[in-house]
């Protein structure tokens, strides 16, 4: 494979860190031939790295990591996640971790802030299970937000599957999964354009979400994705690819001046793009969640961001699950900034119908 200048732009991969399980397999050796010049370091699991894997401390090295390193892992226990919002069930993962940057990112939080990608190399298993998921579901029974007629499968919860057809063909091989299964789909949402993606022959069986904001933010928190203008040139491109395309309208940024640069959005989707992406199109809509520890990293190397991401008087704290302070609009802030959205939506783009706003 030559490697297009997307992938120079974001991944010079010098070192790849493997399971040995993982590095014999054929996808292994796939991403291998792909960065032939990478130094191979073996690791007992793709979750033990703690060079890579360290967080806070390595905020001057967040990008270079992300952008020299990968990791290969086999992902052992297979299960699909009832989900009921972007999707009815979240895939087994075929990768996480991410090369971009997004300042909001809640992604990198499960492996420290410097994650790289993970490719998982047991695709052949991970394919397996999902058809037997598929099948074990039958027909579905009633339309949902989610889709009229298919059961939604996110496969792209912790990564984002645009870069990672950068780095194997684990989501062609999804796409080429879910092209066979007529009460199926598979959804991911993308900040990236990957134009080989147009060749995968979707059949109308895979939904990309491409995430919009509008262009201030993006440039200020979207880092090293591709520009909103990029995203948008591409929406009716994948059309015409068989893909469905909706769109992600997310994260919402309660900033100043954010309606008018939203109903700026929302007019240029409108005289931009072609019948056949409108006759399609849905969207979904989610607010801004941040995190304490995220935004004291986020203060180390990109303060700028967090002028707009941390604002504690619109904002109330959540203990999560995993003991971490989480942080969301406060209900009246948010419930009107959804309705503001909303309006902005049926006043400027009223073919753009809301799958859901969170
Ligand atoms: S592109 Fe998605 S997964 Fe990657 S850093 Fe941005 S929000 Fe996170």
């Amino acid at each position: 494979m030559t490697l297009s200048s997307p992938t120079t732009r974001l991944l010079q991969v010098r070192s790849v860190y493997a399971e040995p399980e993982a590095l014999a397999s054929p996808r292994g050796q796939q991403v291998l031939s792909r960065f032939p010049d990478a130094e191979i370091v073996e690791v007992p699991s793709h979750w033990q790295i703690p060079e890579l894997h360290g967080n806070a401390g390595k905020v001057d090295r967040w990008v270079r990591v992300k952008t020299e390193t990968l990791v290969l892992g086999v992902k052992k226990s297979l299960s699909a996640r009832p989900n009921g919002r972007s999707s009815d069930f979240i895939a087994p993962s075929t990768s996480n971790g991410c090369a971009m940057a997004c300042a909001y990112c809640y992604v990198p939080r499960r492996k420290g802030y410097a994650n790289p990608i993970t490719v998982f190399t047991n695709i052949d298993k991970i394919t397996k299970y999902l058809r037997g998921h598929v099948s074990r579901q039958g027909v579905k029974p009633e339309p949902d937000q989610v889709d009229p007629h298919a059961w939604v499968y996110d496969i792209g919860e912790n990564s984002d599957c645009s870069v990672d057809a950068l780095v194997s063909d684990n989501v062609a091989d999804l796409v080429a999964t879910f092209r066979e299964l007529p009460t199926a789909k598979a959804s991911f949402a993308t900040k990236f354009v990957n134009r080989d993606l147009l060749g995968y022959d979707p059949q109308g069986r895979t939904r990309v979400r491409f995430s919009l904001m509008p262009d201030d933010d993006a440039k200020l928190l979207d880092i090293r994705t591709s520009s909103i203008s990029e995203r948008i040139a591409a929406i009716d491109d994948f059309v015409e690819a068989g893909y469905e395309v909706h769109l992600n309208l997310s994260p919402v940024v309660l900033r100043e001046g954010w309606e008018r640069d939203w109903a700026d959005l929302l007019q240029r989707l409108d005289g931009e793009l072609g019948a056949p992406f409108k006759e399609q199109a849905a969207c979904e809509i989610i607010m801004l969640t941040h995190n304490q520890d995220l935004h004291e990293v986020n203060l180390g190397w990109h303060p700028k961001a967090e002028d707009v991401l941390w604002r504690p008087e619109l904002q109330q704290a959540k203990r999560s699950q995993t003991g971490m302070w989480n942080v969301r609009y406060r209900n009246n802030h948010k419930r009107e900034g959804v309705q503001r959205l909303q309006d902005l939506i049926a006043a400027n783009t009223p073919w753009l119908r809301v799958r859901y706003a969170f």
